[in-house]
């Protein structure tokens, strides 16, 4: 089928059955077909990724007084939701490895916060984290964990999808994410009682009987049978979109191999990732001048995630780590990566961030020769 094809056939479908209101037969093979493609027994569709984190959260039964571990190098839906409930976010670490979440800082944390009742750990631009020694962590401390896989769908991990290693994962299929339903994401577990529970929260609680009958206070968080259409057919093309962009980051990769200066996004041991976006540090530069210079040729580049723990809103919390990933923050680099890219496009770019550094050494180098003058 042409490009958009089955997304047209589900959405059109859904249409021509009149079940444009929410739920219907798109939510449930959405989620069936999810389930599958992960390989987890049960998925939730939702109306987004963080409403999916507050509901795993809620899954959970985290509320006030609790603390949540969460990855500081992280985009701010990770956490969020633990505000949601009340809880007190505790930052962790990136480490050099994987860019995600370091062990030994999170060893730390769980060994001097008390009250630690669940762990976020972030799959971060699709590197999967170091998920044998952080589950082994949280077994031993009885923490349950929540991956946020909202990157990395379709990245694994010692063979297994990231987002399936926990006791719950979690999707997004925003705009700008590997898959998209315009809006919407996943919630993806094997415990059968928290896909109950968090179905339920999800639409409105309402209870199982004819009339409207409410215990509990509910959310509006159920993805429309619509989105559900366009996520089928966005499910199909995931694989190839996947070979897409570890395409894009090979190429770039291979057009600037020469250029010392660059260390590029790990792909970790026994990990595969989805290179959702091609990312490097430039060590030793500026990177918000080469963003400014690639920005003057008309390319799109962005800095990496600012950590949460130097974020206004989180300012007052905890923080354990050795600040890797402030350095990721300020030496970082996210290159455009969209699938629809042809080679001569990322030549293009690469092109343009060679001349960049090459600019912003040479200036470094004549700054260096001023101050010498000076002295
Ligand atoms: C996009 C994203 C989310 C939130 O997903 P939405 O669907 O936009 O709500 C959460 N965590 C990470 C790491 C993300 O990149």
């Amino acid at each position: 089928m042409s490009e958009a094809g089955w997304e047209q056939h589900y959405v059109q479908d859904a249409f021509a059955k009149n079940w444009i209101a929410p739920l219907g037969e798109n939510v449930d093979q959405f989620e069936k077909e999810f389930a599958d493609r992960v390989d987890q027994k049960y998925a939730v569709a939702v109306s987004s990724g963080t409403a999916a984190i507050h509901l795993a959260l809620k899954a959970l039964k985290i509320g006030q007084g609790d603390i949540v571990l969460c990855s500081s190098l992280t985009f701010a839906a990770s956490a969020n939701p633990i505000c949601y409930e009340g809880a007190t976010p505790v930052f962790i670490d990136s480490e050099p490895d994987t860019w995600n979440m370091d062990p030994v800082a999170l060893a730390k944390a769980l060994c001097t916060e008390k009250n630690v009742k669940a762990v976020i750990v972030v799959h971060l631009y699709g590197i999967p984290a170091k998920m044998n020694e952080i589950m082994a962590l949280c077994r031993q401390y009885q923490v349950p964990v929540i991956e946020d896989a909202a990157e990395s769908l379709g990245s694994t991990y010692h063979g297994r999808q990231t987002g399936t290693i926990g006791d719950i994962g979690i999707y997004s299929f925003n705009g700008n994410k590997i898959i998209t339903t315009s809006g919407g994401g996943m919630l993806v577990t094997d415990n059968s009682e928290y896909a109950e529970r968090v179905k339920y929260l999800a639409t409105q609680a309402r209870e199982p009987v004819l009339h409207y009958e409410h215990r509990e206070v509910g959310y509006n968080y159920r993805l429309s049978n619509i989105c559900a259409g366009i996520g089928r057919g966005q499910l199909k093309v995931l694989n190839e979109r996947i070979t897409q962009k570890r395409r894009i980051f090979y190429k770039y990769q291979q057009l600037l191999s020469d250029l010392e200066e660059i260390h590029w996004m790990p792909e970790p041991k026994n990990s595969f990732n989805n290179f959702w976006l091609t990312c490097l540090t430039v060590v030793g530069l500026d990177t918000r001048q080469l963003i400014a210079d690639l920005a003057a040729e008309n390319i799109e580049s962005r800095p990496i995630w600012k950590p949460m723990h130097q974020q206004p809103v989180f300012a007052q919390r905890q923080f354990y780590g050795n600040q890797y990933s402030d350095q990721l923050f300020t030496t970082g680099l996210c290159l455009p990566s969209d699938t629809k890219m042809t080679n001569a496009d990322i030549k293009r770019v690469a092109a343009s961030l060679r001349k960049a550094i090459q600019r912003a050494k040479h200036n470094d180098l004549i700054n260096s020769e001023r101050s010498d003058h000076a002295v």
